[in-house]
């Protein structure tokens, strides 16, 4: 059972990116300067959120979100940033969350980080991460030289340790030639190292963001073997669902063309974003956009918390 999360996973079914083209109509005007799914190192990505700021910045962005996974740490460093930079900030966040076995990731944006019961699910989420990637290691340790400190060794203070962390410790020990043959490898659940961890089902995650004020916006929603059945979907839609996140280089044509066709009729936002992680992969900011109108309507609906304006 594959649990991986995209956010820490290979990359499957990578679509280049096209501005400019029908796909403008799809998640947005090509001219969107709104890159809401940026990850730093207190989650998988490789740089500080500061750091992230300036880089989408430097895309011609104008406004961006963190959405480190299961955690709002990086928030005030970010928000910070965005002062100095006279960018608008979003506070968001990516929350795990697990359908039948398989990986869906929910982005909230504009919650209240300390309502309680999201706070209770991403702290467990969080420890239930911590306890697996720790039974990972000591079963990588049972065929491998491979120990804990080599691990933290390659994860920043205040990161929670996660499978990009195990991959990258793999690539230091010379195990793997890369992060991604690290997963294709030692790391895939055929290998029989994997452990699974806790994660909410997804209408559990999309209440709790809107519990707590939020905007749930599903992340990457058509990538390969993602795409949830016709009937979860209208159950997240009651549940309060905000939009999908329609540009993402994960999502295939067709699958993005049936939730395009769901979110007009649902009147749901569409948004699009790059999924930076730094170094850690390919992923560029700005690659795909959020429209100025959507943006807008996420602005207007997320009362949980407060964006930094410029
Ligand atoms: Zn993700
Ligand atoms: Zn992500």
């Amino acid at each position: 059972m594959d649990t991986q999360q995209a956010g820490d996973g290979p990359q499957h079914g990578q679509l280049e990116p096209s501005h400019g083209t029908s796909d403008g109509a799809r998640f947005g005007a090509p001219s969107g300067t709104a890159d809401l799914h940026m990850h730093s190192s207190h989650s998988d990505g490789t740089e500080a959120p500061a750091e992230v700021v300036a880089a989408a910045q430097r895309a011609g962005m104008r406004t961006m979100s963190l959405t480190d996974h299961d955690t709002t740490s990086g928030w005030a460093e970010a928000a910070h940033a965005a002062r100095r930079h006279g960018m608008t900030f979003v506070p968001g966040m990516e929350l795990s969350a697990s359908h039948e076995g398989r990986s869906v990731h929910v982005l909230g944006y504009l919650f209240d980080p300390e309502h309680a019961g999201l706070r209770r699910a991403t702290e467990r989420i969080r420890d239930s991460r911590v306890g697996r990637a720790e039974a990972m290691v000591r079963n990588i340790g049972r065929d491998y030289d491979f120990t804990w400190e080599d691990v933290l060794a390659q994860t920043s203070d205040g990161a929670t340790v996660g499978r990009p962390h195990i991959a990258d410790a793999l690539v230091a020990r010379g195990y793997a030639h890369d992060r991604s043959a690290a997963f294709e490898e030692i790391l895939h659940p055929r290998r029989g190292y994997f452990v699974s961890h806790y994660a909410p089902d997804p209408a559990t995650a999309v209440s709790l963001i809107v519990a707590a004020g939020g905007v749930a916006v599903i992340a990457h929603p058509a990538g390969r073997g993602r795409m949830l059945p016709p009937s979860v979907l209208q159950e997240l839609i009651r549940s309060g669902l905000g939009g999908f996140e329609l540009g993402h280089r994960e999502n295939t044509d067709e699958g993005t063309r049936a939730l395009r066709r769901l979110a007009h009729d649902a009147d749901l936002i569409v948004t699009g974003s790059s999924d930076y992680h730094g170094s850690g992969k390919p992923n560029r900011p700005g690659e795909y956009t959020t429209s100025d109108a959507m943006l807008a309507r996420i602005l207007a609906a997320g009362t949980g918390s407060a964006p930094v304006l410029p």
